[in-house]
């Protein structure tokens, strides 16, 4: 089984998981970069997982539908009223048994009512919700979902591979860094990812134990984060979801 990040627009990742035969493919939001890599290698499209209905994640799925008639497209539930494509709906706890891969769906509402993330074979597809050393904006739901969707992440093993939709580690990191100065395993990912897009490499996947021990917006708890937050807003005991807005609303501020 092979994993494939096609880069698409700016900085998204179409991620596109095959065998010999058989492909399935997340968050495809422009269908050429799919299509032409399942050309190229002989191969099929079995499914097509969404994690939420921005356009950037599913704007490919009607060209890739009409060209693989047989393919499945799971949409989440409650965002599939905005997508306009589908054949099945998933929500929390439900199971996709596809032919080389399980996956388990996890809610986790915040940057869309609806979005969800697949869980299986050791991966992780949080779409916009999860980031390396970042995490989505909050456009549709509140800052207590989108807190509570990420400790929901937090929760899964650190073995797990993390797979989201966009390349945007770097700048996140810069962010975290001003967060957490001290957090020396910051600094190395930061080293890591700067070798990294020098060569041009993708950042991902990261192992959730990485993302645990360097994305602020996991660790609420951090006292150097806390104190952080507390200089920046003078707010005197936060708590954990109020260190998490205030990262948040900082985040959106914050340019390199
Ligand atoms: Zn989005
Ligand atoms: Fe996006």
């Amino acid at each position: 089984m092979k994993m494939v990040g096609l880069p698409a627009f700016k900085d998204n990742y179409i991620w596109l998981q095959h065998d010999a035969k058989k492909a399935i493919v997340v968050d495809p939001g422009d269908a050429e970069p799919v299509l032409d890599y399942l050309q190229s290698n002989k191969i099929g499209l079995e499914a097509v997982l969404l994690t939420h209905h921005h356009h950037d994640h599913t704007g490919g799925v009607r060209e890739l539908k009409k060209a693989f008639t047989d393919a499945i497209i799971y949409a989440p539930r409650n965002d599939a009223s905005k997508i306009a494509v589908f054949d099945k709906t998933v929500s929390g706890g439900d199971q996709i048994t596809l032919s080389f891969s399980e996956f388990i769906v996890l809610d986790i509402p915040g940057h869309t009512l609806g979005h969800i993330a697949y869980v299986g074979e050791n991966k992780l597809f949080c779409g916009d919700t999860l980031f390396s050393a970042g995490c989505g904006r909050v456009f549709e739901g509140t800052m207590v979902q989108m807190y509570q969707s990420l400790s929901r992440l937090k929760a899964l093993d650190n073995e797990i591979e993390m797979y989201c939709g966009h390349e945007y580690t770097y700048a996140n990191l810069l962010f975290a860094k001003t967060v957490e100065p001290n957090n020396l395993f910051l600094q190395k990912r930061l080293q890591e990812v700067i070798h990294l897009r020098e060569k041009n490499q993708a950042t991902l996947p990261v192992k959730m134990g990485i993302e645990k021990m360097t994305n602020p917006f996991l660790r609420c708890d951090s006292a150097e984060i806390v104190t952080s937050v507390k200089q920046h807003v003078g707010l005197e005991n936060p708590t954990p979801v109020e260190v998490f807005s205030c990262l948040r609303a900082w985040k959106n501020k914050f340019s390199i």
